[in-house]
């Protein structure tokens, strides 16, 4: 029994722990780990400590036996919950989600590839040719994901720069039948700039360190890292990763998937053409602005399939409409550099988001028949950027931590909903149990015109000059009141914050300062229509669809497009809908240190964690109705023997009964009570005592 694992490896369950505080819970969570036990419970939620190195509990064996059995039959582990997700859904053909939490480095990816696989291994066993197919392509996504949407940062060597949510679609037998994959907010700001000591997304050095010599010489590419601005300004070039082996496999997965000779092709030239913006330089000649390597200029031409003069336009004007008139406005070279580096952005930012399209093509249910008969279910695995809390944080950390917020948000809803459900379900009467509920927070972020986003919008939609400044003042004035609002002026005292750039957002997991710097430059997002209508015109096929809104001319652009932000907000609303629309299993990651050591257990940085993830609140929801519960002829099988009313089988009118009268032998009748279907006891220490008996009986 899971809970009884062994107490030499501590509580495998929270909730059984004898008293539930901040120590209790830090000492059990050590000592699992220390003990190579990186899974525990709360109740039906996963706890998981990254354990830095390569543990063997994810072969084909551990997979058999977590194979259909009941959550507390085994030891905690990820395969556990996959496992209850799955029979939640063929049992009950409900849709299920699993949504994994924790900081950067917590180990959530890994946890999502893991619940691919056991998904994958426990599935077809009739052997299907479309279901291999499927899930073989289902795997094959995530090596192209990761080389296209991951970077080596400080916190972790192989970050996601992006959230992925992946549905993977059943038929009625429960084989995968196909997926769809919807990405959020990618940090395209890492193709032009990377801090110290991390790298551009891993797609570059893979290039670099893995293409053939022929395709370098047709990319013009040198094998250099630092012969490129936009790969050499984080000033490591190599990581744990092997990017030419890397580079390999992710050319043979795209072609695995089904993308097409020409694609591929395509990707690289797009990968190539940003290497050379960043090596463009612009000056000042008098009042014109030159390139002073234009030789680069024909470079890009050849690459984007179009001519130099045209790439030269676009690099150096800007179409702008004037009433009818339509002219052509020359930049200085600060806005030319400005619109060098947003295209480098949006190329790809737009690449990526091509290839997961290209992914979904590929993977979305095919079988009409399976479509159309049957039920068809869902299971969603959820991998989003965790909290983020750097020295310098910008918009993009924002709009995580405001993600962070939103599903910190929904947990507490369904956590809680959840137990009540069950108490009603079983007709047990609930009590109440305060938590710090963050919808406060979540509104100060995105509630209509008085949330930050909205306010934020506000500041970009004026034409005339509104800086990061003037944003900054509109907050303090109109959220002068607000408890997790604050900021130098409203807080002189505070010497931590800088009176014309900071403010501060009292966040669950912490507390973050946040510098409004290029705030309104990313909100606006704005990339000239200039440079879309160029992607428009080339001649490569593949460009010209990725771009399709460079087909409007320049007196056709009217609409103001949605800002970066409030594109984001959106976004979330509609992933917090979904993942309340389905039955929710949790995992949460922590992070041991952050020296990435099999060894360490920090402490300090693992209670922080324990306490923004509300592990305890978790754990005292739980506790607060029943530390435990069990269907009633299942208790009975494990505690028959305890009595003679029950051993070797009863003759009462109903296994509930038979539960009361074995209770009721053993004394624990104050501590129970009976629902429709379940027993709950309330304290572990009754569950202690009856395995005790169990145990002295067998
Ligand atoms: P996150 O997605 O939360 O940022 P990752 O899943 O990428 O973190 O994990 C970071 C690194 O930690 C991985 O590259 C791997 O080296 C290690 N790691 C994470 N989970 C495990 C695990 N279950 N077993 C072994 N190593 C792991
Ligand atoms: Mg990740």
């Amino acid at each position: 029994m899971a809970e009884q694992e062994s107490l030499e490896f501590g509580k495998a369950d929270f909730v059984l722990l004898d008293t539930v505080n901040m120590s209790e819970f830090m000492a059990n969570l050590k000592l699992r780990f220390e003990k190579g036990k990186i899974y525990s419970y709360i109740g039906e939620v996963v706890v998981s400590v990254n354990p830095y190195r390569s543990l063997n509990i994810y072969g084909k064996d551990t997979i058999e036996q977590y194979k259909g059995r009941e959550l507390y039959e085994r030891p905690p582990h990820l395969f556990a919950i996959a496992d209850a997700t799955y029979k939640a859904m063929k049992r009950r053909s409900k849709d299920t989600c699993i949504v994994i939490s924790g900081e950067s480095g917590a180990g959530k990816t890994e946890a999502s590839k893991y619940i691919m696989q056991f998904i994958a291994g426990i599935t077809n066993p009739s052997q299907r040719q479309e279901v291999e197919r499927v899930k073989n392509m289902l795997l094959k996504s995530n090596c192209v994901l990761e080389a296209f949407g991951n970077a080596k940062t400080k916190r972790n060597d192989n970050s996601s720069r992006f959230g992925k949510y992946m549905d993977i679609n059943f038929d009625f037998k429960g084989d995968p039948i196909g997926g769809h994959i919807n990405n959020y907010l990618l940090e395209k700001s890492r193709v032009i700039v990377q801090q110290q000591g991390e790298r551009n997304f891993h797609s570059f050095h893979q290039l670099l360190f893995g293409a053939p010599e022929k395709l370098l010489r047709t990319l013009h590419i040198q094998k250099d890292p630092a012969a490129y601005n936009f790969i050499k300004v984080g000033g490591v070039v190599k990581s744990a990763i092997n990017d030419a082996a890397e580079f390999k496999a992710v050319a043979d997965a795209m072609k695995v998937i089904g993308f097409t000779a020409e694609e591929i092709q395509t990707v690289y030239k797009i990968l190539a053409t940003i290497l050379h913006l960043g090596n463009l330089k612009f000056a000042m000649d008098g009042d014109s602005v030159l390139i002073e390597n234009s030789k680069l200029v024909s470079v890009i031409a050849e690459l984007l399939s179009t001519k130099s003069d045209i790439v030269e336009k676009a690099l150096l004007y800007r179409t702008v409409a004037t009433g009818r008139d339509v002219i052509d406005k020359q930049h200085t070279d600060q806005e030319a550099s400005y619109g060098r580096d947003a295209f480098a952005k949006a190329i790809y930012d737009r690449l990526f988001c091509w290839i997961v399209n290209r992914i979904n093509d590929i993977i979305e249910v095919k079988n009409y028949d399976a479509k159309i008969h049957g039920k068809n279910t869902v299971i969603g695995v959820l991998d989003i950027y965790g909290f983020e809390i750097f020295d310098n944080n910008s918009l993009e950390q924002f709009c995580i931590n405001y993600c962070n917020e939103k599903l910190q948000q929904l947990f507490i809803q369904l956590v809680l909903k959840q137990e009540q459900e069950e108490y009603q379900r079983e007709g047990i009467p609930w009590r109440h149990i305060d938590y710090f509920n963050n919808q406060i927070i979540v509104d100060l972020v995105e509630q209509q015109h008085k949330g930050i986003i909205s306010i934020l919008d506000d500041a970009c939609v004026n034409v005339g000059k509104v800086t990061d400044k003037m944003f900054l003042d509109a907050l303090n004035t109109k959220l002068q009141k607000h408890a997790h609002y604050s900021s130098r002026k409203l807080c002189a005292t505070d010497k931590t914050m800088d009176f014309d750039r900071d403010f501060r957002i009292k966040h669950y997991a912490g507390h973050v300062v946040y510098s409004v710097i290029a705030f309104i430059d990313k909100n606006k997002d704005t990339l000239f229509q200039d440079f879309k209508r160029l992607m428009y015109n080339s001649s490569n096929p593949v460009l010209k669809n990725m771009w399709p809104e460079g087909k409007l001319s320049i007196t056709e652009v009217t609409k103001r497009p949605l800002t970066a932000a409030t594109l984001f907000k959106f976004s979330m609303i509609a992933l917090v809908e979904n993942l309340a629309s389905k039955e929710p299993y949790y995992v949460r990651c922590i992070k041991p240190n952050e020296q990435k050591s099999p060894l360490l257990f920090d402490d300090q940085r693992c209670q922080h964690q324990v306490e923004y993830l509300g592990l305890m609140e978790n754990v005292r929801v739980r506790r607060a109705g029943f530390a435990y519960r069990q269907y009633y002829d299942r208790f009975l099988q494990r505690y028959k023997m305890i009595s003679e009313f029950t051993w070797p089988n009863h003759d009462m009118r109903s296994d509930q009964e038979a539960v009361k009268k074995l209770v009721e032998c053993c004394g624990f009748q104050h501590d129970v009570a009976y629902g429709k279907t379940k027993l709950f006891i309330r304290t572990p220490r009754t569950l202690f005592n009856l395995e005790d008996r169990r145990t002295q009986m067998i």
